[in-house]
């Protein structure tokens, strides 16, 4: 990827640069039915730790406090099965699924249980499976119930979260103009840009179908237009609150309103040094909170400095944001994913054939002089905003992962693409995601 080290030479004067990864939660909460019997989560229990369909990582916190409460986003129809070793010293616990809903300033929840599962036992693992009858994105929390109707006490080991659901393997993308676009650094108008980047797409995403980009201007959105000046350069975090602008997305109706909404500003300026916005996991194709990725033609320097970008860093930051979008995690984790998701055990995707880099580890857990700040933060329920910084000196080319689109830096190494794992991952969670 030599359009990045050039860039960033020039910039940073070093190599290295971040992906920024934003991890929220979706909160939409529409019919269900619950049963007869209702036991409720610890009222002391502010849902510390999420978790996301097929994920591989490592997950101590998660077993940990699924007896307790932990949560996760849930799709229409989506069939789900979690899992985790039986263990010989206690009896099967009964999974308890309670729907969770935020106040409107999500800092208090009520829930109400709406499963509660009988544990399978296959080859050693308690299964529990189910099937999400919500008529909307929803949040489930857990609780598992041991002997004398208490909270599970024994050992969760080997936790895992599958999950299939009914969408079919094809979608759209919007790609939403705000504000004024004078092209890219390397001359292309956002026709040709549109083009580049569904093949770059197409390329990349093997085993999905991505039918068609249609190009948006926000200032023609219905309504929200008029908030979006054509002639002024849009940062988001300044010309608005809301760094994602998840007003914009499910923009159009029909095909369109269902699609992947890129949306590209002037730049964002929360931070500097960033070049786009997504989320680990987001899976919200149509409108509101989880629907848009944010990409920025330039990137700030400092107060008073940009960078424009080349046609190509915008596309290798769409590729690999969305590959989040879709579930997938870094495959090595860095310091700032360490913070932003609170759980310290994986250190890795998890996923059988990518590689992982102990460099990372090494350079993260060393903290090193901090060049560049990253802006990774949770938005989450009951979670305030977790803002990190993260040294960015260490030659990361030598890492065996550094050719995976999700390796979480950029270095001068050629991307080689997705692995089999990770496309898997995306297949299936996109079968979750109405569209
Ligand atoms: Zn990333």
């Amino acid at each position: 990827m030599e359009w990045v080290k050039s860039s960033f030479k020039r910039v940073f004067g070093m190599k290295k640069v971040f992906f920024v990864c934003v991890f929220f939660f979706v909160a939409t909460f529409i019919g269900c039915s619950p049963e007869k019997k209702d036991v409720t989560l610890s009222p002391d229990n502010g849902l510390p730790f999420f978790f996301f369909p097929n994920d591989q990582a490592a997950q101590d916190s998660v077993e940990a406090n699924l007896a307790y409460g932990t949560y996760f986003t849930v799709h229409p129809q989506g069939r789900y099965k979690i899992s985790f070793d039986a263990n010989p010293t206690q009896s099967a616990p009964f999974l308890q699924l309670h729907r969770i809903s935020f106040n409107e300033e999500g800092t208090r929840y009520t829930s109400r249980r709406v499963r509660n599962l009988e544990a399978t036992e296959i080859n050693g693992r308690w299964e529990y499976s189910f099937i999400c009858e919500e008529s909307d994105i929803a949040i489930w929390a857990t609780t598992l119930l041991g002997e004398h109707d208490v909270y599970y006490s024994g050992r969760v080991d080997h936790f895992s979260f599958e999950g299939e659901g009914p969408y079919s393997n094809s979608f759209n993308l919007n790609l939403i103009i705000t504000g004024s676009f004078e092209g890219t650094a390397d001359g292309l108008d956002e026709e040709d840009l549109a083009t580049e980047l569904l093949a770059s797409l197409r390329k990349a995403y093997q085993g999905i179908l991505i039918d068609t980009i249609f190009i948006r201007y926000a200032e023609y959105h219905p309504v929200v237009g008029h908030l979006f000046p054509k002639d002024e350069p849009w940062l988001a975090g300044t010309s608005s609150e809301n760094v994602m602008l998840d007003e914009l997305g499910g923009f159009g109706t029909g095909d369109t309103y269902n699609a992947l909404d890129l949306v590209l500003v002037h730049r964002i300026d929360k931070s500097t040094g960033i070049l786009g916005y997504s989320s680990i996991f987001s899976a919200n194709l149509g409108g509101g909170i989880g629907s848009t990725i944010v990409l920025g033609s330039h990137m700030k320097i400092t107060s008073t400095e940009e960078s424009w970008l080349n046609a190509d860093e915008i596309i290798g930051t769409a590729v690999h944001e969305i590959g989040h979008f879709f579930g997938l995690r870094h495959t090595t984790t860095t310091n700032a994913d360490f913070t932003a998701l609170g759980d310290y055990s994986s250190y890795e995707d998890g996923i059988e054939d990518t590689d992982w880099c102990s460099s990372v580890l090494a350079y993260a857990s060393a903290k090193k002089k901090s060049v560049l700040s990253t802006d990774i933060y949770v938005r989450r329920p009951l979670a305030p905003k977790i803002y990190t910084e993260e040294a960015a000196s260490y030659n990361l080319d030598n890492c065996p992962d550094a050719s995976n689109i999700m390796f979480p830096f950029v270095t001068e190494v050629p991307i080689e693409g997705f692995t089999e794992g990770q496309l898997q991952i995306i297949s299936k969670n996109l079968s979750l995601i109405p569209h």
